[in-house]
């Protein structure tokens, strides 16, 4: 049986937006629902051919795929082409819980998807939840390489403390609002051809909180919350970085008249460093060395990201040399190991000299020893690039 064309199925143009293709789905979905057309086999035959259509042409890659190679590219393209044919609805109900659920929480949130799961745990509550909030928490390396607790200082709204949270003078001053009778809920019954089914939405007076105030709290006007400011304790794992982000249930906006809190999102941004360049859980350091110590070694003083430390320069050590001091980074995230801390050896080359100095290197010029010809064929080993100081 050849299928028919995704965009034929929906009823839309080919280059239909992802809200006509969302309209235009809900549209088929609520027609073909299977509550409304019980052992209608037809019915369910179009309600998964339109679920399918719909799967696909709201992911971009898969749209992309299909309006190239038709249904050909869904299936053998292991683009895990959609198909319908056997599934069952709650699955389909599922992946399209936005749309099933009843909310649609479009834009405004960047991390997108797995937060519908959380919105419609909330709705079970009374009153109406709060916003989710954003914000962000400079850390220095140091802090991120061991971790670090933060004190974050946060304006929002929070619950009323005058009416703790309820919108009401006191608690007698509520009334089971007469439209849905403490339901919260108003429902329509319909009858149709096809059996009778059940329209459910918000009571539109009581906002689906099934009760109304009579006297309001004077410090909230009713609104079980005020704005103010709240700190809030927070842990950070070591090995964070730059774009990572940690979500604080509950430590949102409160909600409204005793509604759950909104979650508080907490952005990482990594401080620049100094001295350091992260890689991962590396960092790196760069250390100018002057030409005597180069050539005759010596020791030197470099930062770490707990103090201070010697390191030992060999005699002959090269430019580009990268020394290793083994475990001196950052504390991997999920105990993923301790990285190391690399110092990478630069030359500094002076550009002006006295008279004095100028004889000197002069007098080097052309020395054997001095000649990288020479030099290649004597020293093994000339061109290893890592070596670690501290074992
Ligand atoms: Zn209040
Ligand atoms: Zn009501």
């Amino acid at each position: 049986m050849s299928k028919r064309d995704y965009y034929d199925v929906l009823g839309v143009e080919k280059g239909a937006s992802e809200a006509e293709l969302k309209k235009a789905y809900r549209k088929l979905a609520m027609k073909y629902h299977p509550d409304r057309n019980k052992g209608d086999e037809q019915a369910e035959k179009k309600f998964k051919e339109a679920s399918e259509a719909y799967e696909v042409l709201r992911d971009p890659e898969k749209r992309q795929q299909y309006d190239q190679f038709g249904h050909a590219g869904m299936n053998g393209g292991g683009f895990g082409g959609a198909n319908y044919g056997n599934a069952d609805f709650e699955d389909i109900f599922s992946r399209f819980s936005d749309i099933f659920g009843g909310d649609i929480f479009g834009g405004g949130d960047p991390f997108g998807g797995g937060r519908s799961r959380g919105r419609s745990r909330r709705r079970k509550s009374r009153g109406q939840p709060g916003a989710d909030m954003k914000l962000s928490v400079s850390l220095t390396l140091e802090e991120i390489a061991e971790g670090v607790e933060k004190t974050l200082k946060v304006k929002k709204y929070r619950s009323c403390d005058e009416c703790g949270g309820t919108g009401a003078e006191t608690d007698s001053d509520f009334e089971t609002c007469s439209t849905c009778n403490g339901m919260g809920e108003v429902r329509q019954v319909s009858k149709t051809m096809f059996g009778q089914f059940v329209n459910v939405q918000p009571c539109p007076d009581c906002r689906g909180e099934g009760r109304i105030i009579r006297n309001k709290c004077s410090k909230c006007r009713g609104e079980g919350r005020i704005k103010g400011e709240e700190k809030v304790k927070m842990n950070i794992p070591s090995g964070v970085s730059n774009g990572n982000y940690i979500t604080l249930r509950r430590q949102g906006n409160a909600g409204v008249r005793g509604g759950e809190p909104g979650d508080l999102i907490v952005l990482i941004e990594e401080k620049e460093h100094k001295h350091f360049k992260r890689d991962g859980d590396d960092i790196y350091y760069d250390l100018m060395l002057s030409i005597p110590d180069a050539v005759l070694g010596t020791q030197v003083e470099v930062p770490t990201l707990k103090g201070k430390a010697k390191v030992k320069i060999e005699r002959g050590t090269q430019p580009g040399k990268l020394l290793r001091m083994k475990e001196r980074g950052i504390k991997g995230l999920n105990n993923s190991g301790t990285g190391d801390q690399f110092i990478n050896v630069k030359i500094y080359v002076p550009k002006d000299l006295s008279q004095e100095e100028k004889k000197h290197i002069e007098a080097l010029r052309g020395n054997d020893h001095f000649d990288p010809e020479s030099a290649k064929d004597r020293e093994k080993g000339f061109f290893s690039k890592i070596k670690d100081v501290f074992a």
